[in-house]
């Protein structure tokens, strides 16, 4: 090898270590939480998507993007998850924190969707609490809500019309494409699902039987998706409406999302909303005041009860008339939280680390 040779297999030799150096240098880790839908409870209003948070991890080299991890799935999820480019058949798991159907609504068409696109798999993990009977008796099973999510298409031959069109769909359904990973929620923290650097782990909580929060750590930051959940005493006395439980998964935690009330809609308040329905949520200020104990830096307030600018709760009027943003995020604050607050719209996010 004469000189001119050697000197540029050392220079090539520099530049792919340069472009390793700078590939390095490029690829931080980071995180985004995407609310899908900020919708409370079952009544629509002003075209807000059901409850839902896309959380997101990667890198600065694919944009944050090479998990998607979708928690709760209500009304229009998968139109919201167009909306950021990420399609059904992208997300690598979906966690349900209860079965209350506006929460599970948009699940079907998630499964529908991977079933009609993408055929071959990999099956989507359906991470939820195992069947939880009630003390009145009827059993809440997140594992029945996959195994028959799509009967209606069944009925209707539907699924057997489109399989005549594709017969690499699996022939029983979007069924068949859901790997059901059911535990038992227990008052201290643990893992349920995890893959690479992104760990999920759960607690139970008390909203409904088989209600969990979840808490994601990733080398970017870690988030909690408190779902619905409020303090196992169902009525006051008690020192909060929050969750011990949850706020015990929250300690040190980068991002609190959590469902809110408002403390306008409170029984002695007039606005006719029955008292349990009040109480097995968490209020704004009480979130506030969570967050602030946990060490928080951000908390996106979704699933709001009433909505901004709603008249009306479902069937129950807003005493003082309607909500403001300002009113969520000064409720917030009257709990001591200085950190960020999200007031949740659909598609607020939130970056971790900030750009
Ligand atoms: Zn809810």
């Amino acid at each position: 090898m004469d000189m001119r040779r050697i000197s540029i297999v050392i220079a090539l030799a520099c530049g792919v270590w340069l472009t390793a150096a700078v590939t390095t240098a490029a690829a931080a880790p980071c995180l985004v939480v995407t609310l899908t839908g900020a919708g409370g409870g079952p009544p629509n209003f002003g075209g807000l998507a059901g409850p839902g948070t896309l959380v997101r991890y990667g890198d600065d080299s694919d944009n944050c993007g090479a998990m998607r991890l979708q928690f709760d799935a209500g009304r229009a999820t998968s139109i919201r998850l167009s909306q950021v480019g990420v399609s059904p058949g992208q997300l690598n798991a979906i966690f349900f924190t209860h079965m209350h159907s506006d929460h599970a609504d948009g699940f079907a068409d998630i499964m529908q969707l991977r079933w009609h696109f993408n055929p071959k798999g990999p099956k989507l993990d359906v991470v939820c609490s195992a069947d939880a009977v009630s003390p009145v008796g009827f059993t809440i099973s997140c594992s029945r809500l996959a195994a028959h999510i799509a009967d209606a298409y069944l009925q209707s031959g539907e699924i057997a019309q489109r399989l005549s069109e594709d017969k690499s769909r699996p022939p029983g359904g979007p069924a068949e494409l859901a790997r059901v990973v059911a535990f038992e929620p227990k008052n201290e923290p643990q893992v349920v699902w995890s893959s690479g650097d992104v760990k999920v782990s759960a607690i139970r909580s008390a909203h409904m039987p088989g209600h969990a929060s979840y808490r994601v750590d990733t080398p970017a930051g870690s988030v909690v998706i408190g779902g619905d959940a409020g303090n196992d005493a169902f009525a006051p006395p008690r020192a909060s409406s929050t969750s011990e439980q949850v706020e015990k998964l929250a300690m040190g935690a980068d991002v609190i999302v959590h469902s809110t009330i408002h403390p306008v809609m409170a029984p002695d308040k007039g606005s006719g909303m029955p008292p349990p329905f009040y109480f097995r949520q968490s209020t704004a200020s009480d979130l506030g005041a969570m967050a602030k104990r946990a060490g928080a830096k951000h908390l996106m307030l979704t699933h709001l009860i009433p909505p901004i600018g709603a008249e009306r709760q479902g069937p129950w009027k807003i005493p003082g008339g309607p909500l403001t943003e300002a009113d969520y995020r000064k409720a917030a604050e009257t709990g001591g939280f200085t950190g960020n607050i999200v007031v949740g719209t659909d598609l607020a996010s939130v970056r971790l680390p900030a750009k």
